[in-house]
């Protein structure tokens, strides 16, 4: 089991991380002239054409489930607090003031011990913790790569001994509905606030709906994790789609989801209800090479695809919320307003919270590419 033999990373890679220097991106916007420094009138939130290319002020992100980033793995035993820190470091280049690190389907003891080194690197960024699983869906494809055997009934007593470990942290879950004792689950996460989720699932469309009912009120990467064939229809996906009371998640990395169906959901859903996650992993802004994901050892390979070698399922991403910003306007034909919304302000309300700092931005729309020029505050 791995909380006998943690793991560690094949292929880490530290930047020197020095407080306030680690707080803004190096990188500023490069002119003909060469380097420019950001002037007062981005953070004013005016903005500048040049070429197309457009400059404007936006809230900060917020990314609701991410594994790991740059080396660092929030699903291994191993990792320190000094590491959660250089991986919100390295996020808040690519726009993320505050995130949900997200520990996946694990023992109590596995969860919390990577709980606890969240929460002692004392990250403001850190918003709370993302469970997802162990509630889930034991199938082949809708359990993704969450291990059968970390895989669990869902149940009260478990989430509270795992809340308290977490120290009342635990603000989302993931969970799929027609797992025994779901339900009642669902109720009780109501009750105390916490959001729920549904993923990992193989429900039927009843199942969906009996979950809407009890209070999820999100759909966790929805489309994935889930098995690779279905009735045309009626399926959950549909179900999904479907429910108004739930906001979906997706991630626009070009793996996880073809174009179209990026296109096709957030149709469905209406922009106001997506939400962008990177579901990343230790090998985000890393180079192709293997990886870990708790106790899977994963290869990110040239393309930006993310595997358990042999494996037909995804396993979490490389992809960093900067670009998905971008993508989703390529994929989707959204504008870039409604784009920046899926990644700030709507996962902040999801959350009932407000997204952190300001971000000065550079928009190239001939390439769909969006630069984080700066994050501020
Ligand atoms: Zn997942």
């Amino acid at each position: 089991m791995r909380d006998a033999k943690p793991c560690r990373v094949a292929r880490r890679h530290f930047l020197a991380v020095t407080g306030g220097a680690a707080c803004s991106l190096t990188a500023v916007s490069v002119t003909a002239g060469g380097a420019e420094a950001p002037s007062a009138a981005w953070r004013a939130g005016r903005r500048q054409e040049a070429g197309g290319v457009r400059r404007l002020t936006h809230p900060g992100f917020l990314d609701l489930q991410v594994n790991g980033f740059a080396g660092v793995d929030f699903n291994d035993t191993a990792t320190t607090p000094d590491q959660v820190r250089h991986a919100a470091a390295v996020m808040r280049q690519h726009g993320v003031t505050r995130f949900l690190p997200t520990i996946i389907s694990s023992s109590l003891a596995t969860f919390e011990a990577c709980a606890r080194t969240v929460l002692r690197a004392n990250e403001p960024a850190v918003a709370g913790i993302h469970l997802e699983g162990p509630y889930i869906s034991t199938e082949d494809g809708a359990r993704g790569a969450h291990r059968r055997e970390d895989v669990a009934p869902a149940s009260i007593d478990d989430f509270k001994r795992r809340q308290d470990a977490a120290e009342g942290r635990i603000r989302l879950v993931t969970l799929a509905p027609e797992v025994p004792g779901a339900l009642a689950l669902v109720e009780h996460l109501r009750a105390s606030g916490i959001r729920v989720a549904i993923g990992h699932t193989a429900a039927s469309p009843e199942q969906i709906r009996e979950a809407v009912r009890a209070g999820a009120t999100l759909s966790t990467h929805l489309g994935n994790g889930c098995a690779n064939l279905l009735p045309r229809h009626p399926n959950f996906i549909w179900e999904q789609l479907a429910a108004d009371e739930l906001m979906a998640s997706l991630i626009v990395d070009g793996h996880h989801l073809p174009p179209a169906t990026v296109k096709t959901m957030v149709r469905a859903k209406t922009p106001r209800r997506v939400v962008l996650v990177t579901d990343a992993i230790a090998a985000a802004g890393q180079p192709p090479g293997e990886y870990q994901l708790g106790a899977l050892r994963v290869r990110l390979d040239e393309t930006g695809r993310a595997a358990v070698p042999g494996q037909p399922n995804l396993a979490g991403s490389a992809l960093s919320l900067d670009r998905a910003v971008g993508n989703v306007v390529k994929f989707a034909g959204v504008s870039l307003e409604e784009a920046l919304a899926m990644a700030s302000t709507q996962p902040a309300a999801y959350l009932g919270v407000e997204p952190a700092g300001s971000l000065d931005l550079e928009w190239d729309p001939a390439r769909f590419t969006l630069r984080v020029l700066r994050a501020n505050g």
